[in-house]
């Protein structure tokens, strides 16, 4: 039996395919480059403090039904808080809570979004209307930029900033000129109109260094993984057509029967044979472009809010996060390293052209003008952590440029969040990614299984209203 598999990428979407693959009786070979697992969504240690603390907060939410089930399969749904109220904050510091009602989906959060103190009357009344008409633009959406979308909608200038930047922003990572219609529509659609828990925000409550690190290791030890740490790739072995292999950058040989090639974009050209470079399938790889996010790591000498998490209206500071009170068990001592915060950036092209002592300066004083402890509080350490190709632009036409798991070659898959699984560039994305790639060999092992997990179920008035 062909079962030799090994996976090029220590990722989410290497990992899913390798804990979807090693029960299924193939026998997994993993590689990353890199002396940790995790890849884009990975930990590291803060010198200064000894904390191990995340490149950035890493959210999941509701609709991400094959990252959670990639959870639960692997024992890693434990370290997840599932939080069912959102706070935003104005300008003015007054604070809005996104938080369901006992109505059934799409009315859930209506109530809540009635009472959204940041919105006018006349702003909640259009939205509401273009909100309808986007979900019935239906699955296909459109490839017109997102920010001309809604200007035709008659969305003023404030609802635009207000709502819906700040909703994709954060989804998506990029601004509204470089977004897609209809991967606008998905966020919409998937996240908070088809049904009542998609909205809901996952967070880890460990750094993601001890998820796919320490606990996933030992799970995927236990499946037979042969998972190898700093062993990079230098290219895919190909002889008559076929993969028959890696080779390693030292020169090794690992043979194999199927590949995966679970790399970031701008780094799998350069493992793939030369000819194969202007297939169509292929040839738009090159041209993906990507967002940067940024995040401010802050460590104060007390606690400076009270809420776990907070989005924030019309600052540069976009969504805080009060890791002392995400983390469980609870920090025992928060005092002793100092009350850590992180405050995210996304789309920060802005920011990373500026120092990072001024952007740090800036996003201590929209804290402190929130809330006053802030700026009683003694700043005792700061960092900021930019990831310059942090998530691939869903921008008009990405989709033509995006290839399927299965490559022009025998016996090679690719895998990524960059690839076609009708996702955006996230960690729902890369485990899609993995499953899919997963479920190619499988089949071409003759063991079809579907792995691919479904959406949640539409609730009935959003199949009735938009056939969700
Ligand atoms: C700052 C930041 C914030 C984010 N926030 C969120 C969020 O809140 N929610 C969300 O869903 N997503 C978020 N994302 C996106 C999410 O992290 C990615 O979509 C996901 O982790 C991508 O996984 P992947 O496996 O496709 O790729 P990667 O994570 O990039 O993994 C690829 C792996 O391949 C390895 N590799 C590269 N070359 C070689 C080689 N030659 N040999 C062996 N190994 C190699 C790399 O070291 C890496 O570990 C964020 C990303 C960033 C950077």
């Amino acid at each position: 039996m062909e079962n030799r598999v090994v996976i090029v990428g220590g990722g989410l979407a290497g990992l899913a395919a390798a804990a979807a693959l090693a029960p299924r009786g193939c026998a997994v070979t993993l590689l990353e480059a890199r002396p940790r697992w995790g890849g884009r969504a990975s930990s590291f240690v803060d010198q200064t403090t000894g904390e191990t603390i995340d490149n950035c907060q890493h959210v999941s939410m509701g609709c991400c039904t094959n990252f959670r089930h990639f959870c639960q399969s692997v024992g890693l749904d434990a370290y997840f808080q599932r939080e069912r109220r959102l706070w935003f904050i104005d300008e003015q510091g007054k604070t809005s809570v996104l938080r369901a009602a006992a109505l059934p989906a799409p009315l859930h959060l209506a109530p809540a979004f009635v009472g959204l103190r940041f919105l006018s009357w006349h702003d909640k009344w259009n939205l509401a209307r273009a909100l309808d008409r986007l979900a019935r633009t239906g699955a296909a959406g459109g490839d017109e930029p997102f920010l001309e979308w809604l200007k035709r909608h008659g969305q003023s200038p404030a609802a635009i900033d207000r709502y819906w930047r700040i909703v994709l922003v954060s989804a998506l990572s990029e601004t509204l000129d470089r977004i897609e219609t209809r991967h606008a529509r998905k966020v919409f659609a998937d996240g908070f109109l088809a049904a009542r828990s998609a909205w809901e925000v996952w967070l880890p409550t460990v750094p993601l260094a001890r998820l796919y690190g320490d606990k996933l290791q030992a799970w995927l030890q236990r499946q037979g993984v042969a998972a190898r740490l700093q062993c990079g790739v230098q290219r895919v072995c190909l002889a008559e057509g076929k993969v028959y292999g890696v080779e390693l950058r030292g020169g090794e040989v690992v043979a194999a029967d199927h590949v995966i090639l679970a790399v970031p974009h701008h780094l799998a050209p350069s493992l793939l044979p030369d000819s194969l470079h202007a297939h169509p399938d292929l040839a738009g790889i090159t041209r993906l472009e990507t967002a940067p996010i940024s995040s401010v790591h802050l460590w104060f000498d007390r606690p400076i809010s009270p809420l776990r998490h907070a989005t924030f209206i019309g600052r540069l500071s976009q969504w805080m996060f009060n890791r002392a009170l995400i983390q469980q068990p609870p920090v025992a001592n928060p005092g002793s390293t100092g009350w850590y915060y992180q405050v995210v950036i996304s789309a920060s092209r802005e920011v990373i052209a500026r120092p990072q002592e001024e952007v740090i300066r800036q996003v201590v004083g929209e804290l402190a003008a929130i809330w006053p402890a802030a700026g009683a509080a003694r700043l005792q350490h700061a960092r900021m952590v930019t990831e310059h190709k942090a998530v691939v632009s869903m921008v008009p036409g990405v989709e033509n440029l995006r290839p399927p798991q299965q490559s022009p070659l025998r016996g090679l898959q690719l895998a990524g969040d960059w690839t076609r699984t009708g996702w955006p560039s996230t960690m729902e994305g890369a485990v899609r990614s993995g499953y899919l790639a997963a479920e190619n060999i499988l089949r071409n092992m003759q063991q079809p299984a579907a792995l691919v997990q479904p959406d949640l179920p539409v609730a009935i008035l959003s199949k009735i209203l938009w056939k969700l």
